[in-house]
């Protein structure tokens, strides 16, 4: 790939590039002048030249620089419904997963992953379907999409739990599935490494018998730790 090529196969670039630190700025599948940077910085540090040409040795490279199985800082994330995990985080079938798909049936509560304020609920027109965004604190969001039913307004309040729609299928999906999002500052990160054992229908209930997880010592100890959404040493 060069610049002046355009397709899913630059997107996805962008994206692995975005996931390495080297951020070309947007994902819009066009290799122009910032893409063209950001490969030639990537090609730099990983002593490949820099000709910002992005062949099977630049690709190769992006794909196997390691990404820290242990994520920073505190934050974690209640599972938003109570399924196992299909499609995981990253290529899947030849394309850039930007999330998790919760295989779940159609109208399956979910509940908000954490504390935080509703960005959007909405339906959009691309393939997300009728989507749900949290914004948490800490430069985190969570994404809920494919929704048949949307149960939150934008600007409410939800702590971890918190309803905010059911499963379905709208948007691209072949059948009904939770796709689940993660992203820190606006790039998707791997969610499972930040993902508590515990649902967050689960959460609410002991929540409202009064029975409260206590964070671990890292969280206690780390600066701005929400423990709503902080790593939980005991929970009910
Ligand atoms: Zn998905």
């Amino acid at each position: 790939m060069r610049v002046g090529q355009r397709g899913w196969d630059v997107a996805a670039l962008q994206f692995l590039l975005s996931s390495r630190g080297y951020g070309p700025g947007a994902f819009d599948g066009g290799f122009g002048p910032n893409t063209d940077d950001a490969v030639r910085r990537f090609q730099q540090a990983a002593g490949l030249g820099g000709d910002g040409v992005a062949g099977s040795a630049t690709l190769g490279a992006l794909r196997r620089r390691q990404v820290s199985a242990a994520p920073d800082g505190p934050v974690r994330f209640l599972r938003p419904v109570s399924a196992r995990i299909g499609d995981g985080f990253g290529w899947v079938a030849g394309r850039q997963h930007t999330g998790v798909d919760f295989l779940a049936g159609e109208g399956a509560p979910i509940g908000a992953a954490g504390r935080g304020v509703v960005a959007f609920a909405d339906r959009t027109s691309g393939g997300y379907g009728n989507l749900v965004v949290v914004r948490h604190r800490l430069g985190f969001e969570s994404w809920y999409a494919h929704l048949s039913g949307i149960s939150a307004w934008v600007g409410e309040a939800v702590v971890g739990g918190s309803r905010i729609g059911s499963v379905g299928a709208t948007g691209q999906a072949t059948a009904p599935h939770l796709h689940f999002e993660v992203r820190q500052f606006g790039t998707p990160v791997d969610p499972v490494p930040r993902l508590l054992d515990i649902t967050a229908a689960r959460a609410r209930r002991a929540s409202r018998r009064g029975l409260v997880c206590r964070p671990n010592a890292d969280a206690w100890n780390a600066r701005d730790t929400d423990p709503a959404v902080a790593r939980f040493g005991r929970c009910p």
